[in-house]
């Protein structure tokens, strides 16, 4: 189970996007790797800071979050398709600008572990995808495998747009190391800043023979067969952030991600409504007068279950456990079946006959007193 990112961050759930990232910064600043060489449990506390970040500091992300929980925003499934196992360390660097400013960072990576070490082309966009699933599927949770059409890296060049090897030069600005320093005087007196080259990009190198096959973009457009690991309780509308399999980027550069759309298909008999599944049991004016056994249709597949004898129409049964589990909690829903009595719309004249006898009978004077609960509790009841 993954934690809480707010607890991570040591923010509570009102926290200002301020103090989301100051305290964030301080996370940072506590368990980079330059201070905690070789230190894995640091590691993991930096990762973990980076990925509640990146989360709680993108408006729509942290809206996903937290009304999903980790499920929202990919994590829940801890493995397989979605990205469970944290951020890159290289994503976690290339965002520290927006963090702590361009160029805080810039002396310890130039060309090293930090944001430029990989191609930076323009970032892949990202992708949405939709994906149907059952009733049942959602009440087990599914592993779809989907093929997407997409931008894919190109084989020919591994990505780097270049035609051969020779043809990737040193950049000419910036010498190779993807940054220029530039010095500005200023009231305070000289100050140093470190920017990314303009001519490169950051990358370092030009190329100068493009690769033919993708006219040195370093992808083509192609499909990549992708497996996703969908969690149980997902919801008609709900979006999983599956990172990194988006369109690929250009020249090795950051590959966007996929959002998978989750749609409910409908089911004849059944409907959710929330954690609940209904059902709507029709039975004859006999069978409720003696009662019975009838075998229902349940999500994940029959079930049998017994009407007393006297049952009233309206009433509604409970089949506890039998509806959907909640995405983010423990929680469960039941199915909730509705009895509904048959009023009989032709008479031959002999059931007339019988109808007119029954009808003097004090057993068949309707009394309130004696039917279990009111319209009014039903409804609240089921749906509380
Ligand atoms: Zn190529
Ligand atoms: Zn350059």
């Amino acid at each position: 189970m993954k934690r809480d990112y707010y607890e991570i961050l040591g923010v509570s759930k009102s926290a200002s996007a301020d103090e989301i990232k100051k305290a964030y910064r301080k996370l940072a600043m506590q368990y980079h790797p330059d201070k905690n060489p070789g230190d894995k449990s640091a590691e993991d506390k930096f990762k973990e800071a980076a990925e509640a970040y990146e989360v709680l500091s993108d408006a729509n992300k942290k809206q996903r979050y937290d009304q999903f929980g980790h499920a929202g925003v990919g994590g829940a499934s801890g493995g397989g398709g979605f990205d469970g196992g944290g951020m890159r360390m290289e994503d976690i660097f290339s965002n520290f600008g927006d963090v702590f400013g361009e160029g805080f960072f810039g002396g310890q990576q130039q060309g090293g572990r930090g944001g430029r070490s990989r191609g930076t082309g323009a970032r892949g966009s990202n992708l949405r995808v939709k994906v149907k699933l059952s009733y049942e599927e959602i009440i087990k949770g599914a592993h779809k495998t989907i093929k997407v059409k997409k931008y894919v890296k190109c084989d020919t060049c591994t990505g780097s747009g270049a035609k051969d090897k020779s043809s990737i030069q040193s950049c000419g600005t910036c010498g190779g190391s993807g940054q220029v320093r530039r010095v500005t005087s200023t009231f305070l007196g000289q100050m140093q800043t470190v920017t990314t080259c303009p001519t490169c990009n950051g990358d370092g190198t030009m190329i100068a023979n493009k690769c033919t096959s993708c006219k040195g973009e370093g992808r083509v457009y192609g499909d990549e067969t992708i497996s996703i690991d969908i969690p149980a309780g997902v919801q008609e509308g709900m979006q999983l952030n599956v990172s990194g399999k988006g369109n690929a980027g250009e020249r090795n550069g950051y590959p966007g991600d996929l959002l998978v759309v989750i749609e409910e298909e409908k089911h004849p008999e059944l409907m959710r409504e929330g954690l609940n599944v209904l059902y709507e049991l029709h039975l004859s004016f006999p069978d409720v007068v003696a009662g019975l056994e009838v075998e229902i249709p349940t999500v994940t597949g029959k079930a049998k279950i017994k009407i007393p004898p006297g049952t009233q129409a309206g009433k509604i049964l409970r089949l506890k456990g039998k509806g959907f589990p909640s995405v983010n909690s423990y929680e469960k829903g039941d199915q909730l079946i509705n009895i509904n009595v048959w009023t009989p719309q032709h008479l031959s004249a002999e059931e007339k006959a019988m109808l007119e006898k029954l009808k003097h009978s004090p057993n068949f004077k309707p009394d309130a007193s004696k039917s279990d609960k009111s319209f009014f509790d039903k409804i609240r009841e089921a749906f509380s």
